[in-house]
């Protein structure tokens, strides 16, 4: 168990908007349009990202451009080959093409329907890297994994091994989502002390392989269900440096009212 490091200055909020599945082209580009139209300079303080499908990113791309927003692009996926016959899967070169900042790894729907393992989240986060893109790496236990009360250990293993061989100075730039499975898309959101807990653990293990001081400057978000009815108390905790936001993101009012609730909180 470890306590929470408070060098929360140092740490940006973040909200990242998973989109998933969802929004063909001319809706991406609506809903890009409409977030951005919510924002204004104040949101320079959070680093806000969204996270289309792969068949968005230009679109969105070409919307964030035309605005001059400082919104960020991220994508869902990436495969860690450079190129070659690898069917359906994209390059981190094509999302750094299209100006991705960040990429999600290892979701919990990942893990579920395309067999997403630790090693492969660990591929994938040393390509990105590589790269300069900075990866969000999902971690998250199921309900049984929490009733058996083996959460900080289930989690504490996900991290060490999708961080494997990875340096200080990396980890730093890098970010990892809590995500309890149970609260993914259910309306039930873990408790604020609950996600303490487990973003404050995280944290300790990150300290404990990689130093304190890349542990103190990578954000932990915490992710499953949150709203605009129950981020206020997530927000604010220590170890809580932001959101992943699914359902939520996909209505530019309440993405954009969860910016200001992070900007309010730090
Ligand atoms: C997610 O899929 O990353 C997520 C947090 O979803 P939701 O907010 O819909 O629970």
């Amino acid at each position: 168990m470890f306590g929470a490091m408070q060098d929360t200055a140092a740490r940006m909020p973040m909200i990242a908007g998973n989109w998933k599945m969802n929004k063909t082209t001319v809706e991406a580009v609506t809903l890009s349009q409409q977030i951005s139209f919510e924002s204004d300079k104040a949101w320079e303080a959070v680093e806000v990202v969204i996270c289309p499908p792969f068949t968005d990113l230009k679109s969105v791309f070409n919307v964030l451009t035309f605005d001059h927003s400082s919104i960020k692009l991220g994508a869902q996926d990436v495969y860690w080959e450079p190129d070659g016959a690898y069917t359906g899967a994209i390059s981190v070169s094509m999302l750094k093409e299209l100006t991705c900042e960040y990429c999600i790894v290892g979701h919990s729907e990942r893990r579920e329907y395309f067999g997403e393992t630790d090693e492969t989240v660990n591929k994938k986060v040393k390509a990105l890297l590589a790269q300069g893109l900075h990866p969000i790496m999902c971690c998250g236990e199921d309900l049984d994994v929490r009733d058996a009360g083996d959460t900080l250990a289930f989690i504490g293993e996900q991290v060490r091994l999708g961080w494997k061989g990875v340096g200080e100075e990396d980890i730093a730039k890098s970010v990892i989502a809590y995500e309890p499975i149970w609260a993914i898309g259910t309306g039930r959101a873990a408790t604020p002390e609950q996600a303490q807990e487990a973003c404050a653990h995280i944290r300790g293990v990150v300290a404990d392989f990689a130093g304190a001081d890349a542990a103190s400057k990578m954000r932990i978000l915490y992710g499953g269900s949150m709203n605009t009815g129950n981020a206020e108390l997530f927000l604010p905790q220590p170890d809580v440096d932001g959101g992943l936001i699914g359902g939520a993101s996909l209505d530019a009012k309440a993405f954009s009212t969860l910016v200001e609730m992070a900007l309010k909180a730090k």
